[in-house]
């Protein structure tokens, strides 16, 4: 209560504007997700590292627009691109070159041959799905509970923390995420658990006998949506091994590990390669994007016709400018190495007061990536951070830092993201911010 006062009072411009924006823009916010307790923080301008708010309180951005900004906010390199694309026009429904050159290097960094754009992360996973069910014929699409994959209806389903139980793991339900979806399209999507590769084989076998064999496997390498939780050595190994045993498409969905988490993504981190990837997030570097890459035989159903894969914006030149240069100039193999140093520091940091105040949670990091879980027990799957997780705890540590100049992604879904241009002052002030909670909480 003290912490929500103390926002109260920070934010009051941030009040102000919600009440002025809740006339006409529905719920104050321009998606359901900005929403917060007792209202959206608005943003007004971002530099680097940091963000600003309608008060004027500068903070630190942990947040980085939910995992996008890895480029940090306005980079110069960026920002010139943009400003000489302009002039030139910035939107034709026509392809220009930077979408081929953006191909080429997303082609060599993920070790798959054939791209196409979207404007979005739900875009490219509802335009994958469609390609894998062209492909093979199939309608069923299997996922992993609790797992993200945008707001389109097939994925809409078994995902966030809405959900008490898991029940029974070989058998999990199909449970609609919101209001809106259709049950026939609910019932197309079937949930297994995280890091369980033989809960998978064995449901798609028990599929397969009722002649519901899924078109594909849709996932995140390392779910991204649980804080952070890593695939245990040899599960993403045993899943290709399944999936390409019966003939599913393998979508490794990439919009927040892609270009954030390494070079290459997941895909490069973990070593093993899918049929696709979906991306977007990181990509633009602050605008719009999304993207899809497949395999010659998965992508031949674009090529050959049979699949539309369409979108009037597809490939904009201002974002595919903005996407080049940061993949030429900014997302560099040195970028890749400052942000470990960062991860690195930023996790054993946050571990060592973890240790030192005896909190109920652990540290972790990847890429630009990382998280601190409040949890008693390792978290590998849905069903354990839903049991042991403190969720009071974790929207506590939001408010906290949010008080303090930590601008962090709300709830305990989220993780932190660094970007290229976090310095060790930035992480030391997160630290320092969360050992004062270390302290207040064990007082
Ligand atoms: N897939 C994953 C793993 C995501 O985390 C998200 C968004 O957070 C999406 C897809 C959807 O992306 P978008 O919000 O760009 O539609």
């Amino acid at each position: 209560a003290r912490e929500a006062a103390r926002l109260d009072a920070r934010t009051g411009a941030s009040g102000e504007m919600y009440k002025r924006a809740s006339a006409h823009l529905a719920g104050g916010v321009a998606s359901s997700y900005q929403l917060r307790d007792p209202w959206p923080i608005y943003i007004s301008r971002g530099s680097g590292p940091k963000v600003w708010d309608v008060d004027g309180n500068e903070m630190w951005d942990f947040h980085n627009g939910f995992g996008s900004m890895v480029q940090g906010h306005a980079h110069p390199a960026i920002g010139a691109a943009i400003a000489e694309r302009y002039p030139m026009g910035t939107h034709f429904g026509c392809p220009t070159e930077d979408d081929v050159f953006v191909a080429d290097e997303l082609a060599r960094r993920f070790g798959l041959p054939k791209w196409r754009y979207t404007n979005s992360g739900s875009e490219a996973t509802m335009d994958a799905i469609r390609i894998a069910r062209a492909l093979t014929g199939r309608d069923t699409v299997m996922k992993i509970f609790g797992s993200y994959h945008g707001h389109h209806d097939t994925v809409m389903v078994s995902i966030g923390v809405e959900y008490d139980k898991i029940g029974d793991r070989e058998n999990l339900a199909s449970l609609a995420y919101g209001a809106g979806i259709p049950q026939s399209v609910v019932d197309m999507t079937v949930a297994v658990p995280f890091n369980d590769a033989g809960a998978m084989e064995r449901r798609i076998e028990r599929l397969a006998a009722e002649g519901r064999k899924p078109a594909c496997v849709i996932m995140e390498a390392a779910m991204m949506n649980l804080g952070v939780v890593l695939p245990e050595p040899g599960y993403l190994e045993a899943v290709r091994e399944i999936t390409r045993k019966h003939g599913i498409v393998l979508i490794f969905d990439e919009v927040k590990t892609g270009l954030a988490i390494a070079a290459g993504g997941a895909t490069e981190k973990f070593g093993v390669t899918p049929d696709m990837v979906t991306m977007a997030k990181v990509l633009g570097g602050g605008l719009p994007s999304g993207a899809i890459g497949g395999t010659e035989e998965v992508m031949s159903v674009v090529e050959d016709g049979s699949v539309y894969q369409v979108g009037t914006y597809n490939g904009n030149p201002l974002s595919m400018v903005a996407a080049r240069a940061s993949l030429e100039q900014v997302l560099t193999p040195e970028a890749y190495a400052h942000l470990g140093h960062l991860n690195d520091r930023i996790v054993s940091g946050c571990q060592d007061v973890v240790d030192r105040y005896e909190l109920p949670g652990y540290a972790l990091g990847i890429g630009s990536k990382g998280c601190v879980t409040f949890s008693t027990t390792k978290v590998v799957d849905y069903e354990s951070f839903k049991e042991n997780q403190d969720a009071d705890l974790a929207n506590l540590a939001w408010l906290f830092n949010l008080n303090r100049g930590i601008f962090m992604t709300p709830g305990r879904e989220e993780e932190w993201t660094l970007s290229v241009t976090h310095t060790d002052e930035a992480i030391d002030a997160y630290v320092a911010v969360f050992e004062e909670l270390a302290s207040e909480l064990t007082k």
